[in-house]
Formats: structure tokens, sequence, C-alpha cells
């Protein structure tokens, strides 16, 4: 009786007593501290956005007008902007400037970012038309404000690797499309909202044409070389167009050729 005492109850026990030990061991060692760190991290970036948003965006130096929409705020505050630029420049993707984004392009400085966003003015209802998806930066914004987000990049690169980023449950509203912007996405027209991010020295037709009345465009107009102004387009619901110069700004051009 003593001895199967032991063998049955005892050394079972004792081995299970031993296996969770070493369980719980491992789950300390190895589990918990990069949970740890990774919630660590990820508290630190939040921390990041929000004195982006602070010092930069809605209290920023005095010759620039602050953004106060708090939806647009809050989308900034939202959207991690480290995994949208180069992993070289992780650290240094909360400051108050465009960085590179290979092909010669750049994501563009948050402020604009925001301002632009503002700016177009957007319901969570609309559909809106991006033309340069870039690091797909913009795009995940717009993606927290609207009901549908159709983004259009020339450089195939670069919009297969914005598609891949986007490819999360928050962005599912997003659709990224390789493609010359001029022609805009004539198959989802028409939008109640278009932004342009490249500049332009004539407002693309097409995109005219698929702006629905009572619309609006955020644009900047200007050649590579001289002022560029972020310009707001507004069609009425007859179809008039009018245009307001908001402010100059310094923009990648808009190009013509695939690549
Ligand atoms: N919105 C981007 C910034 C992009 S920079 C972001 O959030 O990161 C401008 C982008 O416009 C570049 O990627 C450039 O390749 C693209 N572009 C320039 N001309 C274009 C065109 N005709 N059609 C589509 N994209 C264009």
């Amino acid at each position: 009786m003593g001895q199967s005492y032991v063998r049955k109850i005892i050394i079972p026990l004792f081995a299970s007593a031993l296996m969770f030990g070493m369980l719980m061991m491992i789950h300390r060692s190895i589990l918990v501290p990069k949970a740890h760190a990774e919630n660590q991290e990820e508290a630190g970036f939040l921390l990041l956005r929000k004195r982006m948003v602070k010092d930069q965006i809605s209290h920023p130096p005095g010759y620039r007008e602050p953004v106060q929409d708090e939806e647009v705020l809050a989308a900034m505050r939202t959207v991690p902007r480290h995994l949208f630029v180069r992993k070289q420049d992780i650290s240094r993707a909360y400051g108050d400037y465009p960085l590179p984004i290979g092909y010669g392009q750049t994501i563009s400085q948050p402020y604009i970012v925001a301002l632009m966003t503002e700016i177009l003015d957007v319901s969570p209802d609309d559909k809106v038309l991006e033309v340069g998806t870039g690091s797909g930066y913009q795009a995940a914004i717009l993606s927290h404000l609207v009901r549908q987000v159709y983004t259009v990049e020339i450089v195939r690169a670069l919009g297969e690797q914005a598609e891949k980023r986007l490819r999360r449950p928050e962005y599912r509203n997003v659709q990224v499309k390789v493609a010359d912007g001029y022609y805009g996405w004539k198959e989802q027209a028409p939008f109640d909202r278009i932004i342009v991010t490249a500049a332009t020295t004539l407002v693309p037709p097409p995109l005219l044409k698929q702006l629905r009345p009572g619309g609006k465009m955020c644009i900047p107009v200007g050649g590579q070389y001289t002022v560029q102004s972020l310009t707001l387009i507004e069609k009425s619901e007859k179809g008039k167009i009018t245009m307001r110069k908001m402010l100059p700004v310094r923009f990648v051009p808009f190009t013509r050729s695939m690549r």
C-alpha cells in the first residue's frame, strides 16, 4: 500500500508540480518580458505621437495655423507613423519634417498631413480618392475618418509596399492601386473628396470630373522649382468649380511615367 501510494500519487503530484514550475519559469523568462517590452515600446511611441500632435499640430509654433479638428487630431494620435517609414528612420518617425521613403519620394511632414486632412473636411460616410499613396500613411489616417479610401500610386514598388502595410483589420476600408493617378479611379467615381499629395502644374481634368457635385479636392498646385500652393477646389451642386489657395507648400512632383 505504501509503495503504490508513493507511485500513484506522490510521484505524479511531484512531477506535475515540477512541470508547472518549469512552465512558469519559461513563461516568465521568455514570454512575459517580451510582451512587457512590446507594451513599453508601444507606450513610448504613443507618448511620441501625443507630443507630436501637441507641439507640431494642435499648439504649433506661432507662424503655423493650428489644426483644431478633434477627429483629425485623434487619428494622428492613433496611426503608428513609425510603421510607415524606413527601418533606419524609425527614431525620427515623429519628427517635424518629411522623411525619404525611397524612389526619390517622401512621407509628408505630420503637420501637412493633418492640415490637408482638416482642409478636406471629411464626413464618416465619405468615399475618398487619394492620388500619391507613397508610404500609405495619409491613407491610414483617412481610413479612421471616412467610409472608404481609394488610393493610387504610380511607383509600383511603393504601391505594393503600402498595400502590404495596410493589410490590417483597421485599414480594411482602404484599397490601393498601382496606376497613373492622373486618370483617377474611374470605376469607383464619383468621389466625395479627392486628395492629391504630389504637386501638379495643372489640375488633372479627369480628377475634376470624378469629383461629385458638392465635393472638395485638396491639391498642391505649382511646379517643381516654383512656389506651390496648397489649393482647395470646390465643386458646387451645379458643377461650378472654385479654387482657393490656402498656403505655400513643398511637395514632390506629380509625374506621368510608371516605374
Ligand atoms: N501621401 C503620401 C506622400 C506621398 S509623396 C504618404 O502619406 O506617404 C507623393 C507620391 O505621389 C509619391 O509616392 C509619388 O510616386 C506619387 N505620384 C506622383 N505622381 C503620381 C501619379 N501621376 N499618380 C499616382 N501617384 C503619383
